[in-house]
């Protein structure tokens, strides 16, 4: 890992439009996939991203499956975004609520999450880019 490369520098697929953007334009978002039964990770274009959050959004507020809420809540958690109410196991009832606001934060870009691993910043790294 080059520690100078910046996120932006990475290409980022978007399985909406199905075209390639810098990472710096692209939105990571839960939706849902039908083959796994549950929220997988999927990128988005800044163009693709509002209308498969709106999916995601209706579907996670409709649902009373317990399995698929659950699996809301591991796509925050693989992201580093931790929910206390899910990981101690309040009630599925409960933990969609929050969820359905983690998924506005998302949509107002109060909370937004990173791809990957191999280039997250450190928080010196992070601090500098803020001030930019
Ligand atoms: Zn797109």
């Amino acid at each position: 890992m080059d520690p100078d490369e910046k996120p932006e520098d990475r290409q980022v697929f978007c399985s909406g439009c199905q075209q390639i953007f810098s990472e710096s334009l692209v939105h990571v978002i839960p939706y849902f996939n039908s083959s796994v039964n549950g929220y997988v990770t999927t990128y988005r274009c800044e163009q693709c991203w509002i209308p498969a959050l709106e999916e995601t959004r209706a579907r996670l507020a409709s649902t009373q499956d317990e399995a698929e809420i659950a699996s809301a809540g591991t796509f925050f958690q693989r992201h580093g975004v931790h929910i206390h109410e899910f990981m101690r196991g309040d009630p599925a009832s409960v933990v969609q609520k929050i969820l359905l606001r983690m998924i506005d934060l998302l949509r107002s870009e109060g909370i937004r999450i990173s791809i990957g691993r191999d280039h997250e910043l450190d928080e010196k790294s992070s601090a500098a880019l803020k001030k930019l």
